[in-house]
Parts: structure tokens; sequence; C-alpha cells
């Protein structure tokens, strides 16, 4: 007999089949991905098998200092969230557990904490460390392992392939969305609690709910570590599920509203900056559309609301989706064919002007507009959606390969971005080189793929508001706009329209 469960069977996939061990004492939930208690397909299966078993679930949280592109600004929004998540996780009987090693400092805590549990679940992803995680527990574990996908409202293998548009995958979306959304998301109660389970023989594993909250402590704890502090938290920038609870009831009341006339104006603040929170699972997708479904009267057929909907749930899914089934999706090689040929055909076009990369990094290129989202991007870590394409489409043009650019832009936004090293960045940077987009008129170094100025852009833009406010918010979070400041050189930025 297996048990009765709520979640949707597509999200499960199990990478080590079995029974569960029988001398196991209780579930262990890995959570790698979905840092959060509510609205969480893994957590939900853990506990229902956890009730099944009639032993306890145990969340497991550990934040490591060698990920790719490790950095105080990634360390501290994560840390922000891990107290919040075990108070939340406590209010429901769940023990959560939390390790924080130095660099250099190696335990297998999550193969010592798997070693007592009668089966381990983690959550499922397409990107970053995740399918390497998995791949290695699936190896060395001896029970039962299970990856759960809680990345989005439609499960990833509901499909069984990699769309080559939006238009394509739209439709199919549409028609599964509304019965979908309208499910009520289970919140199964453990039986048994764990918060009296304790783990004196693991070192340095101690209780979320004792690691400290207040940024001052934060910040002292992340210089322990060992991670890159050149790339700082942003003053008044926090991780975690209420942080990104109150961005999203702002952006009801003020964003949604103008949504559709106005997110790819870079002036005003109407887009959600929710994406740091969705790329930490600290919100989920579900409850953000549930959530603007219900702000506006009519629903998903308000202008505004469906405008949102085809950025958090079509387009979302479909870099998912890509990066679900493309393994090389990091690389040129991952482009649609007639891409690939065009590329190559202007393989050898002559390049105006290169910059490398210490330039590039420094905003020190001759384009204000884009020295603006790069010192953005840099200082604040949440650059503009709309003139995120131009700052990709501009690298392109200064770079003496289209690999060198495709790498650039990848050190970039994954070392800077609060939402980086994400399936949604992967996808959009190869979208600067054709992904999921059409044939344009040829053109030298773009050859098929769609060009963009910043002369096009920053008028549809409105350039000049946006430096202005990038501007304003550095002086808010203690900074300039000038060049890099590690250079000690200032140099003042205004629009002139670019190229
Ligand atoms: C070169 C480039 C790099 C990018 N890198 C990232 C990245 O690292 N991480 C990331 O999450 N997004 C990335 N994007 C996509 C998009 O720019 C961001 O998701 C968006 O700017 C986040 O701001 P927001 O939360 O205010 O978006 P909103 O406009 O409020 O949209 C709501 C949500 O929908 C999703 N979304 C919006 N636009 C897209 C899109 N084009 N494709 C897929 N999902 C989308 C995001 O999850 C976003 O939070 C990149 C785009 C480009 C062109």
């Amino acid at each position: 007999m297996t048990p009765e469960f709520s979640v949707d069977p597509r999200r499960v996939v199990a990478l080590r089949a079995g029974l569960p061990r029988r001398t196991g004492r209780y579930v262990l939930y890995f959570c790698q991905v979905q840092k959060r208690a509510e609205w969480s397909p893994a957590l939900d299966y853990a506990i229902e098998w956890a009730n099944y078993l009639n032993i306890p679930v145990v969340v497991y949280e550990g934040l490591r200092p060698d990920y790719p592109y490790a950095s105080a600004r990634h360390h501290r929004f994560i840390l922000d969230g891990v107290r919040e998540l075990a108070l939340r996780l406590a209010a429901r009987g769940i023990g959560h557990f939390f390790y924080l090693p130095k660099l250099g400092e190696r335990f297998p805590m999550v193969a010592r904490l798997a070693s007592d549990a009668a089966l381990v679940v983690t959550d499922d992803h397409p990107t970053f460390v995740v399918p390497r995680h998995n791949a290695s527990l699936q190896r060395s574990l001896d029970c039962p392992l299970f990856a759960v996908d809680g990345c989005d409202v439609v499960p990833l293998r509901t499909f069984d392939r990699a769309f080559p548009s939006a238009a394509v995958l739209r439709p199919r979306l549409h028609r599964l969305l509304p019965d979908l959304l309208a499910l009520p998301d289970p919140l199964p109660q453990p039986h048994i609690d764990s918060l009296g389970l304790t783990f004196p023989s693991l070192p340095g594993l101690c209780r979320g709910i004792d690691v400290p909250d207040q940024p001052d402590d934060l910040d002292r704890l992340v210089k322990t570590t060992g991670v890159d502090l050149s790339v700082g938290a942003v003053r008044g920038v926090r991780g975690g599920r209420q942080a990104g609870l109150v961005r999203l009831s702002q952006f009801l009341r003020n964003g949604l509203p103008r949504y559709a006339e106005g997110r790819n104006l870079a002036d005003h603040d109407v887009t959600s900056n929710l994406s740091p929170y969705l790329h930490y699972g600290m919100l989920s997708a579900g409850e953000i559309a549930r959530a603007a479904i219900a702000a506006r009267p009519g629903g998903l057929g308000d202008v505004s609301v469906a405008a949102f909907v085809e950025e958090l749930l079509v387009r979302r899914h479909l870099a998912h989706n890509f990066c679900f089934f493309t393994p090389n999706y990091q690389h040129i090689s991952a482009l649609p064919a007639w891409a690939q040929t065009s590329l190559a055909e202007h393989a050898a076009d002559r390049r105006k002007v290169l910059y490398d990369r210490e330039t590039l990094l420094s905003s020190r290129t001759a384009d204000p507009l884009w020295n603006a989202i790069q010192t953005e991007l840099r200082e604040l870590g949440e650059p503009h959606g709309y003139l995120r394409m131009l700052w990709g489409k501009r690298i392109i043009e200064w770079s003496a390969t289209y690999e060198e650019a495709l790498a650039t832009m990848i050190y970039l936004n994954d070392r800077f971005a609060y939402d980086g090293r994400d399936p949604n960045g992967y996808t959009n940077m190869l979208w600067c080189l054709g992904l999921h987009d059409r044939p344009f008129p040829r053109r030298p170094l773009f050859g098929l793929i769609r060009p963009m100025s910043s002369d096009g852009a920053g008028r549809r833009a409105q350039g000049p508001l946006y430096i202005d406010r990038v501007r304003r918010q550095l002086a808010e979070s203690g900074g300039t706009l000038a060049g890099h400041s590690a250079k000690g050189r200032s140099e003042q930025l205004t629009f002139d329209g670019g190229r």
C-alpha cells in the first residue's frame, strides 16, 4: 500500500525507488530551492509520506560558500529568510535545521541526516547546482529519494518537449491554468511534531530558529563564511517571505493597475520586482497569480492582469520548460538552427568597438543608457526588465564572438543580479541571440537576430527618466551614478541617445 498524495504525480520523480527504510526516524526534506512553508509541493509530499509512515518530518537547509558567484549579496538574501522559514515551519510542528559552512569546510550533512531517515524528499529544478546535487544524492544515498517540482503552477512534466516559442506554449498553458489556479493548495499537517529532535553529533548543524534575523548580525555572519564580500547586500533590500509579501502587496496596489501600459517604462515602478523572491522560492508563482487575479475586478480578463500572467506564468514557464529539456542551456548550441546558421554566417563581421569584461563590469562604455543599466545591475542587483534586453543586445555588439558575449552576460547577470542563476536568466540571455524569437531582416553582425538600439529602446523606456531614477536610488543606497568605484574615477552619466 502507498499513501494517497494530494501532490500532482507529474511533479514527483523517484530518483531512487524502493521501500522506506524501516528503522528511519523521520522523513527528511532537503530544501534546496523552494524556501517556503506554504504552497510547497515538496514539503507537502514529505509531510504526506511522514504521516503515512507515522513518523515526523524534518526540514534541512544548508548554505555552502562555494556555489558559483557566492557573494555577500546572495548569502544575505538567503540568510534573511532562514529564521522566518524556521518559525513558519515551527508553527506547523516541523523542525528546521540549518548549516552554514565556511569556505574549505566540508561535511556531508545531507548524507548524515539521510542515514537516519526513512526516505528523502528534495526539490526538482532544471538549473544551477540542483541537478548536480540530485545526481550525486541519487548515487550515494541508500534510501528512497524523491525530487518534487514546485517551480510553477503547471508541472514541468505536463509536457514532454521544449517548445520553440511562447506562441506554441501559450494556448496549451491557457487550457490548463483556470482549473489549476482554482484548485485550493493543500496544507497538510504533520501528525507527529519534530520540534524536539536534536542532532548533537552533527558539527555545525543548528536550529533555524536560532539563526539571527537582524541585518547587522547577518552581515557579521556572512563575513565569517569566506564568500565574495565585494558584491555586497544592497541597503534596504531584504530576503525572506515577509519581505516578498510586502513587495507583492505594494505591487497589487500601485503597479498592477498600470502594468499593461507601464511595464516597459523604466522610470516607473510598475513591475512587481518579485523575481528574487520567486528565484529563491520564498513566494510561489501560483500564490502571486491568484493574488493578482483577485486584486482586480475583471480577474484574468483585466488587461493588466493578463499582461502580468503572460510574464509570470507563460514566459516563466517557457524558460523553465527550455532549461528542463535542454541540458546545454548555457550555450549557443542550444539556439534554434536558423539562429545558429545566421550567427555562423556573421561571425567574422567587423565589430565597431570592443570592450573587455572589466570595462563592461564597471559601466565605462560610451553608451550612457547602457552604463546606467549595468550600474543598476552591479550596485542595486535589480535591473529593469525591459532594459535588460537592450543590455544583452549591446554586449553582443561589443564582444569579439557570440560565445564571448553570452559568457559575459552570464557572468555579469549571475554575479550581480539578485534573481541571477535562474532558468529565466539563461533563457533570456539566449533570447538576445535568437531563442524563442523569429528571424528579422538581415543586418551586419546580428544577421537575422532581432537588433535593438539604445536610441529606440531609450525612447520607449524614457531613458533620461530612467537614468535619473537609477541615480536617485543609488543615492538612497549610499552610492553615486559613477563608474566602478574600485577604479576611483568618476563619470557623470547623461542620456544622449547612445549610438
Ligand atoms: C538579458 C536578460 C537577463 C535576464 N535575467 C533574468 C534572471 O537572471 N532572472 C530572472 O528571474 N529573470 C531574468 N530576466 C527576465 C526578466 O527581465 C525578469 O524576470 C524581470 O525583469 C524581473 O522583474 P519583475 O519581477 O519586476 O518582473 P515582472 O514584470 O513583475 O514579471 C513578473 C514575473 O514574471 C517573470 N518574468 C518576467 N519577465 C520574464 C521573461 N522575459 N522571461 C521569463 N520570466 C519572466 C519573472 O519571474 C517576474 O518576476 C532576464 C531578461 C533578460 C533580457
